[in-house]
């Protein structure tokens, strides 16, 4: 093999293995480059992600610590990050040709609200650089590549089901940002309904997740619900993802205020008054009544409300109970924890320590974030990582 001309092989044709393959280019131009791709198409996620608008990357003006938005992998991504950053991200893409919005939530799209021109920018970089792309061609063993090719690097995203040949055992991929499928009836009718402000949280852990929740007909979803099945992610699949859910609807973590809140809420308003009537922390009417019919105190008057009545409500807004009867399949969003693990990687090259020349990028590592865009800025960072160490 002639080390002075190198020849990389990128087995994987999504976000990390075109970021990987340009940015070697970039960084070395004389690199060889070729992408090998079990499929015929390349960049299929990129392509479905953000609801076909491709949330690419996010500000993390909202992230005071990195584990809020990686469960797994903060550590490494914050070393990396001082590499290449979301916002040497951002710039990245706006110096090719993809203008970008960051919209109130943080989250980043392109301008034109289409994930395509994400897709058209890697693929008019692919060919201004004559990166080699090999559809249809699955590699099941990439260390044999190492005959042929100067370096390896695996970028085939998350493992679930692949055959592929490693030098360490994975750290078992199972599935993160799922929604709950929940068997209550009642429940159901509420599809559609959004509370902004939620707390859920799993008994007897301390895994626990804030932000939106969104009620559906088959039990809940948003925000609130991805972030906890990320967080729960290893915790749920050992439960076989069956498990009991609290949910406080009102963001409050101190029932004595929500309390307080109730009682100032009541003191003004007649006796003779219904406290369906009353719609607390701006809950939604039909729920606040679904809430009040669980406890049984639906349709009694705020006169008749005495403390052990008004104690049911406050556990009931702050600690309502639920059981996670599966996990949903339908993919709104959906990441895999676990993949190769950090500790048999090196932490600056992302090179295996037991095979050299062969690397891992993007979901492929041992390495998953919350909804966001930080899932894709995982794999612009590890990818940009691995090309760094190949061309340096
Ligand atoms: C519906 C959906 C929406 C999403 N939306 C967002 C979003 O808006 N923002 C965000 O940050 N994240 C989002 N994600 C997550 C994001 O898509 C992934 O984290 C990201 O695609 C990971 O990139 P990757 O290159 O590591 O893997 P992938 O994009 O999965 O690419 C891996 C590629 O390798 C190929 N491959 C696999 N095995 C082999 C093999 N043995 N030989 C050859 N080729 C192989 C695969 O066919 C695939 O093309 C979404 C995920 C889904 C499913």
């Amino acid at each position: 093999m002639n080390y002075a001309l190198k020849k990389v092989a990128v087995i994987g044709g999504g976000a990390a293995g075109f970021f990987c393959a340009i940015r070697l280019k970039e960084l070395a131009p004389a690199t060889e480059v070729t992408i090998f791709e079990q499929q015929h198409k390349v960049l299929a996620k990129v392509a479905i992600s953000g609801g076909g608008r491709c949330n690419c990357t996010n500000s993390f003006a909202a992230i005071r610590d990195l584990t809020q938005a990686y469960p797994r992998g903060a550590t490494l991504l914050k070393r990396l990050f001082k590499q290449f950053s979301p916002q040497d991200a951002y710039t990245w893409f706006e110096d090719h040709g993809v203008p970008l919005v960051v919209q109130p939530d943080e989250c980043v799209f392109p301008k034109a609200q289409d994930s395509q021109a994400i897709i058209d920018c890697f693929m008019q970089q692919a060919r201004r650089h004559k990166i080699n792309i090999v559809y249809g061609r699955r590699i099941d063993d990439p260390i044999s590549l190492l005959n042929d090719f100067t370096d390896v690097a695996v970028t085939v995203g998350g493992m679930q089901h692949s055959q592929l040949q490693l030098p360490t055992p994975l750290s078992t991929p199972v599935p993160s940002l799922f929604t709950f499928n929940i068997h209550d009836d009642a429940l159901h009718q509420l599809m559609g309904i959004v509370t902004e402000t939620t707390i859920t949280s799993i008994p007897g852990t301390k895994l626990k997740a804030d932000g939106p929740l969104l009620i559906t007909h088959w039990g809940m979803s948003g925000p609130s619900i991805l972030k906890l099945s990320s967080y729960a992610a290893r915790y749920l699949a050992e439960q076989n993802y069956q498990a009991p859910l609290s949910v406080n609807w009102t963001g409050e973590t101190n029932a004595e205020k929500v309390r307080e809140t109730l009682v100032e809420i009541m003191e003004n308003q007649s006796d003779k008054r219904l406290i369906d009537n009353i719609h607390p922390y701006d809950l939604n009417a039909r729920l606040w009544q679904y809430l009040l019919h669980k406890i049984q105190l639906d349709g009694k008057r705020i006169g008749d409300i005495g403390k052990k009545a008004l104690n049911r409500i406050v556990e009931t807004l702050t600690n309502d109970q639920y059981r996670i009867a599966s996990r949903c399949h339908y993919k709104d969003e959906f990441v895999t924890c676990g993949g190769v693990p950090l500790d048999t990687i090196n932490k600056h090259t992302l090179e295996s320590l037991t095979t050299p020349h062969l690397y891992f990028a993007g979901e492929v590592l041992d390495i998953d974030g919350i909804t966001g865009g930080f899932n894709f800025q995982a794999a612009w960072t590890t990818a940009d990582a691995v090309a760094r160490a190949i061309t340096k």
